[in-house]
């Protein structure tokens, strides 16, 4: 399994390809493995700095996630073409570019996404957020786009039977023979008092970490396919510091491991 958070402590605006090579070297000293970019990194960069970020996406197994704006992707089709650039030029060949579909729109975005050229298609993905989980699944199968299940969404939704186990693994098979990713992340306790807010799930700065080793656990004795694990918490919590210190001393983690 690869890991990785979604905040790195780079807070720059990207004028030119080698912030997204200072952002890649920011990763791999924080010992991530995966790399959540933004889309304003999508441009066409030089071909020397093309190839300093191949090179190090290369040397260090760097899997790229790009998240889209949360917007309807039929609205956004440039944006989607610069950032399938972008990983096409980098040789990303296991980067993902993160859509988010409005519920209420699930089938016409998933036809419409799933109509665009191999060349975008092949990277994209759709985040679990507010839709019941079987119509994305359903989804998911008939317009083969992966779906990437975020613990932090299906939790909010307060789903019955609750069974982000099962939820998960079924996420996990959409991906084919890609390498299926994951979200984990804990919910923003501040937004508690605020309905909408609550229904929406903000990410809180921290980590639960001790919820995230059982789930993790779970689909290791569930015999989950290997992942790889976004987590989205700021870089800097030690909470999360602890998480990967010790997924990367056990592997998959185990529920045992917390108490050895
Ligand atoms: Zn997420």
């Amino acid at each position: 399994m690869r890991y990785g958070s979604s905040r790195l402590a780079i807070t720059q605006q990207p004028t030119n390809g080698l912030r997204l090579y200072a952002h890649c070297m920011a990763a791999v000293h924080a010992q991530h493995g995966v790399v959540r970019i933004p889309h304003t990194y999508a441009h066409a960069y030089d071909p020397i700095t093309r190839q300093l970020i191949t090179q190090v996406i290369n040397d260090h197994a760097l899997r790229l996630v790009i998240h889209a704006p949360i917007i309807p992707p039929s609205t956004m089709q440039d944006t989607l073409e610069r950032c399938a650039q972008l990983l096409s030029d980098i040789a990303s060949h296991d980067g993902v570019i993160i859509c988010h579909v409005p519920a209420a729109r699930t089938n016409d975005e998933w036809q419409w996404m799933a109509s665009l050229p191999a060349s975008i298609t092949r990277y994209l993905a759709v985040e679990h957020t507010l839709q019941p989980i079987d119509a994305l699944l359903s989804a998911a199968e008939e317009f083969t786009i992966p779906v990437v299940f975020d613990w932090l969404h299906y939790h909010m939704l307060a789903p019955w039977p609750y069974a982000p186990v099962d939820v998960a693994l079924k996420c996990c098979a959409t991906w084919g023979s890609q390498r299926p990713l994951i979200h984990l992340s804990t919910p923003d306790t501040a937004d508690y008092g605020n309905q909408h807010r609550h229904i929406n799930g903000r990410h809180a700065a921290y980590l639960d970490w001790v919820t995230h080793m059982y789930f993790l656990g779970q689909l290791s004795e569930r015999r989950a396919p290997t992942c790889d694990i976004e987590v989205e918490a700021d870089a800097g919590s030690k909470a999360l510091a602890h998480f990967l210190a010790q997924c990367r001393r056990h592997g998959p983690p185990q529920w045992h491991h917390l108490w050895a």
